[in-house]
């Protein structure tokens, strides 16, 4: 597509000088992120997919259930009992790196072929970037994917050249280059002033680069529970939607002025949500940060549950009063 607007016409134009992947990138990925396989054969002989070795193993639970390395090269392996003799897989791997003053996120895609007792093919194909200016806007350049035909959303066309792509066909559909998955992250990280001064560490805390990236880089509160140490709660309100910083940050300014530590982020968030309910002051310590945070998380859980009981008999009893009043009508 070409560029809409005049952000996506600066990226384009600084696309054009992005340094290709480096060999010591992809010899990281094809080291790091493949998952090799221990192919073993009914009579327990495995053999190792990386370096072609083979051996006696041990029975068939002693192969699967213990973690397998293999004695010639020491690499972990994957045990699958199978006749098969090929094997094909493609794994992903993700770049980050900063261009022209952009967040860049290059995502390839590894792949690996190999029969067994032969040294593996590895090939890769970079599929995907997405670049992130200082103040959060983004935009991607992807291959082009074939969407008939296959159940993948992922079946990327390698011949085609990675392009600047409309991000989601009409407003209501999910955007497909959401879903591609991280995969291994390479762990010489380039970052932007601007991500740097948020205190990212390289930690992604369960989140996909981008959605992280973009918190950090618009909301201040994201950097201020960064920098605090309140990861966990990060993690924990990203998960849920970050959204629902509005929901805890009265309270969450409160824990930070207080030094109150947050272990269990789930446990805390729910108790918030509780005695919100019950109109407790959220701009209180006395309530924000209990000494003993599951006892009282459970005790409120314990009165929600019968004040929800309650109205629900309540709900009960005016509708038989009202089915009652039709029948003596
Ligand atoms: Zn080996």
């Amino acid at each position: 597509m070409k560029p809409q607007n005049k952000f996506q016409k600066q990226v384009v134009e600084a696309s054009r000088t992005l340094p290709k992947l480096t060999k010591e990138q992809i010899q990281w990925g094809c080291e790091n992120g493949i998952d090799h396989i221990g192919r073993r054969t009914d009579k327990g002989v495995i053999t190792c997919t990386k370096c072609g070795h083979s051996w006696q193993g041990a029975g068939y639970l002693v192969a699967t259930l213990t973690e397998c390395k293999c004695p010639n090269c020491n690499t972990k392996l994957t045990v699958d009992t199978t006749k098969k003799r090929t094997f094909n897989a493609r794994y992903y791997m993700t770049v980050v790196t900063a261009h022209a003053g952009y967040q860049v996120l290059r995502s390839v895609m590894l792949f690996c072929s190999v029969k067994v007792g032969e040294t593996p093919k590895y090939d890769y194909s970079e599929v995907m970037q997405r670049w992130i200016a200082p103040n959060g806007k983004h935009c991607t350049f992807a291959k082009l994917r074939q969407t008939m035909g296959t159940c993948y959303y992922d079946a990327w066309i390698f011949h085609t050249d990675l392009e600047l792509r409309t991000e989601k066909s009409n407003p209501y559909s999910e955007c497909v280059y959401d879903r591609i998955f991280t995969g291994v992250v390479y762990p010489q990280q380039k970052l932007i002033p601007e991500l740097k001064r948020t205190g990212y560490k390289k930690g992604l805390y369960g989140q996909k680069p981008l959605d992280l990236f973009r918190t950090l880089l618009t909301d201040s509160r994201a950097e201020t529970l960064m920098k605090t140490g309140y990861t966990k709660l990060l993690k924990r309100i990203m998960d849920s939607g970050w959204k629902n910083i509005d929901k805890y940050w009265q309270s969450v300014r409160i824990c930070i002025r207080n030094g109150y530590k947050i272990n269990d982020a789930t446990l805390w968030c729910d108790y918030i949500d509780n005695i919100r309910f019950f109109g407790k002051d959220l701009y209180n310590a006395k309530y924000v940060c209990p000494t003993d945070l599951k006892a009282e998380h459970d005790r409120y859980m314990l009165k929600k549950a019968k004040a929800d009981a309650q109205a629900e008999l309540k709900k009960q009893l005016e509708k038989d009063t009202v089915v009652k009043n039709n029948f003596f009508k």
